[in-house]
């Protein structure tokens, strides 16, 4: 199975930024974007961010709303400041051996480092990567983990998998099975996602009165560390 999926992928394989290095500040920067965003979203914000920031000492050198400022449109506005974060850690102290200690990396974004930088036989299982598996049945090692990634978005998605396309439709005990996934995440139009996502919009843009904005939002922005409210005036941290 492994062996049709490396020629499929040979041909059809996605040609990501990201796949043509193994830095793994470059690594983890892809990563983190691509936590919660689309793929054609990351692209030209990841190469933008990167001709900014080639490296970790370049962005841990910035001031946080810089990376906050950066990341706007791409949404969980967090992960800009565990990119910082993580950054300052790595120019401080340099890699950790276990990677889960860095700021927004968790045994996903770990694995995913540890496998397209270090070139470990560590299978990154992201929930497209985790479909493939279960539907299959089969152990595929890490050699073959973007060939995985890229069959779990463009034929065995979650809910109409388009086996008779597939290349691991002759092998594969799951062929033309249907599911029905749970939907997880509720809509973003009149969440308190959008709220916060409009209130650091808006102080991106320049400092804001308090009282002018969304106090539930900035509140909630200020835990995380995204904004920092000084005499009623709310703007990035420095
Ligand atoms: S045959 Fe269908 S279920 Fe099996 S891996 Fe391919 S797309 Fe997924």
């Amino acid at each position: 199975m492994e062996s049709l999926l490396s020629s499929w992928y040979a041909t059809e394989g996605r040609d990501l930024p990201w796949r043509r290095t193994n830095d793994p500040y470059a690594i983890l920067v892809s990563e983190l974007m691509l936590q919660q965003t689309q793929v054609e979203r990351v692209v030209p914000r990841y190469i933008a961010w990167l001709e900014r920031w080639p490296t970790a000492e370049a962005l841990a050198a910035a001031p946080p709303g810089d990376a906050i400022r950066e990341w706007q449109g791409l949404g969980y506005n967090r992960r800009a400041l565990n990119l910082h974060r993580a950054a300052r850690e790595v120019a401080d102290a340099g890699w950790p051996e276990d990677l889960t200690e860095l700021p927004g990396v968790g045994p996903y974004t770990a694995a995913a480092i540890r496998c397209f930088a270090y070139g470990e036989n560590v299978l990154p299982v992201d929930v497209n990567v985790a479909r493939v598996l279960r539907r299959t049945g089969h152990s595929f090692s890490a050699t073959s983990a973007q060939a995985l990634m890229d069959l779990g978005a463009t034929f065995c998605v979650a809910r109409t998998p388009r086996c008779e396309r597939c290349p691991l439709a002759s092998l594969c005990p799951s062929r033309g099975v249907r599911e029905h996934p749970v939907r997880k995440q509720g809509p973003f139009e009149g969440s308190f996602r959008q709220r916060r996502a409009e209130t650091l919009r808006l102080v991106s843009g320049s400092s804001h009165a308090l009282a002018a904005l969304d106090e539930e939002a900035v509140r909630s922005l200020e835990r995380d560390g995204l904004v920092a409210v000084r005499a009623g005036v709310v703007a990035l941290p420095d």
